[in-house]
């Protein structure tokens, strides 16, 4: 991938929310964004979007930091688009995660579809796909990482019911190892605890009652 270049002609002012659809202007001399960054916009979209509960602030300050998700780059020109449409864009990236760290790439080929408006640009031996879609780009950001290393946070909370805090709030994460469970030491040592914990509730806790002297 070395001489492959992926990036995204973006950037917009005024971003505000109008009732369900958020309004704006693209800046009249595009801002260009190269994939490749140790903080892929893909990896914070979706950790952002994961624990959202206002989807409309969420997709606002997104929009401010970065421009539309879903909606190509033309430059100058006002753009508007709503709430769901952006909640529906996360969610398609978040499948993308899911099948390319699930799928064995050598195997079968994933084709990702690009929308109209992409270009290559060639310098040397540099050749640089450029889109006007955050979408697309995000989805090329996942696209580049060698599979084994797309990773959900073996500390996440699947469950609802579950209490405790202490659960990973950045669950997607790029992995330097293939063998690396967890996206922090803090979710290692968290886990850890709870696996512990759980174990002490089915094995011990039962048979310490009244029958172990205290010490
Ligand atoms: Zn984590």
């Amino acid at each position: 991938m070395k001489n492959f270049g992926i990036e995204v002609e973006t950037g917009v002012s005024g971003a505000e929310l109008a009732g369900d659809q958020i309004t704006g202007t693209w800046l009249p001399t595009p801002r260009v964004i190269r994939a490749g960054s140790a903080w892929p916009i893909a990896v914070g979209l979706l950790n952002m979007a994961r624990f959202g509960a206002n989807y409309a602030e969420l997709a606002l300050k997104f929009t401010k930091k970065y421009g539309p998700l879903t909606v190509p780059c033309c430059p100058g020109s006002p753009f508007r688009f709503s709430i769901q449409e952006w909640k529906t864009g996360v969610g398609q990236l978040q499948q993308t995660w899911d099948r390319i760290s699930t799928a064995n790439r050598k195997a079968l080929p994933i084709n990702l579809v690009g929308y109209s408006g992409e270009y290559f640009s060639v310098t040397g031996e540099q050749i640089t796909l450029r889109t006007r879609r955050l979408d697309t780009f995000a989805t090329f950001e996942i696209a580049r990482v060698p599979a084994p290393l797309l990773r959900v946070c073996a500390n996440v909370r699947r469950l609802e019911t579950m209490q405790r805090s202490d659960f990973c709030r950045t669950p997607n994460f790029i992995a330097s190892d293939k063998r690396e469970k967890y996206c922090s030491e803090q979710c290692a040592q968290a886990a850890q605890r709870r696996v512990k914990l759980e174990w002490w509730n089915e094995n011990r806790r039962g048979k310490q009652n009244g029958t172990q002297k205290a010490r």
